[in-house]
């Protein structure tokens, strides 16, 4: 029976190359598996497989009854909408664990900066060879989502892993790397709703339903909209977020600037000591949701 490999619901760069590039692996070692999407492409995502002529996955369609293996993600949540009823053959991810399962399987997470550094660890201990169109998207999953290794995720087996598929490739990193954070940050004609949605995550924390929105850019002109984005951010929140939050993160200045509404503001705000001024906090380094923003979220609404 085929499986299918996919990563989370509305899928960014490293979710889409980690599913082909390990169903490409499976395929070698004597599997029968298809790369799946869960949702339409980002034009950064299209223009990596474009890039590396490598087709764009098929679109899932129900995983009931089905043998799958998950990447960059490990919670139902964010998975298949039946997954439940789907058979999970493994999971390769670098989130935190939220995972529970009736029998035991291959669970792989490490914690670094991408899903594609740990498969291309797993192409060398399988001693498959990587072609060079899985070498480009594993390099472009492993950039994008480390946000050009500056994000506090990135870890020196990113940055060694990407040095060597460069080298392979014959490319030069930095120019290579410049030219996706181009278009991964190139905001401009998206509205402030379609920003929010861009790269949007719920957690469940012990107080209410957090959902936290994050966007890379190049510049903080987006700031001058500050007031449409908080009336926007309002209008998302209404009877469904006991915290809604916005991380907004400068790549070029190296800072991030946090908005945030809450029905337990000042409990976060002593969190944050305090820092938090009309919805808003600014940190001087690039942050990361999954290591900075939610661990003290969910600390601070226990
Ligand atoms: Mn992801
Ligand atoms: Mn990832």
């Amino acid at each position: 029976m085929r499986i299918l490999i996919f990563g989370h619901k509305n899928p960014d760069t490293d979710s889409v190359c980690a599913a082909i590039s390990l169903s490409y692996l499976k395929n070698q070692v004597g599997f029968n598996s298809e790369p799946r999407i869960l949702g339409p492409l980002k034009k950064e995502t299209k223009w990596v497989l474009n890039k590396w002529k490598v087709k764009e996955p098929k679109l899932i369609e129900n995983v009931s009854g089905k043998k799958v293996i998950l990447v960059d993600h490990n919670n139902f949540s964010e998975s298949a909408f039946d997954i439940e009823k789907a058979e999970i053959l493994e999971v390769v991810d670098h989130h935190r664990i939220n995972f529970s399962y009736h029998s035991p399987i291959d669970f792989i997470v490490k914690p670094y900066g991408s899903t594609c550094t740990i498969i291309y660890e797993l192409f060398k201990k399988n001693r498959v060879d990587v072609p060079l169109e899985i070498l480009g998207l594993i390099l472009s999953a492993i950039i994008s989502d480390t946000s050009g290794f500056k994000s506090s995720s990135t870890t020196d087996n990113d940055l060694e892993t990407a040095e060597e598929i460069a080298k392979l490739l014959e490319i030069n990193l930095d120019e290579f790397k410049e030219e996706i954070l181009k278009i991964k940050t190139d905001i401009s004609g998206k509205s402030i709703n379609e920003l929010l949605n861009y790269d949007f995550k719920k957690f469940l924390s012990k107080a209410g339903e957090v959902g936290i929105a994050q966007i890379e850019v190049n510049n903080f002109d987006l700031l001058k909209r500050k007031k449409e984005i908080l009336k926007e951010m309002k209008e998302m929140k209404k009877n469904v977020y006991h915290t809604l939050c916005f991380i907004i993160s400068n790549i070029i200045e190296n800072k991030t600037i946090l908005f945030i509404l809450s029905d337990d503001l000042e409990k976060i705000n002593k969190i944050f000591k305090g820092k938090i001024k009309n919805n808003e906090i600014e940190f001087n380094k690039l942050l990361t949701r999954k290591l900075d923003i939610v661990p003290m979220l969910l600390k601070a609404l226990e």
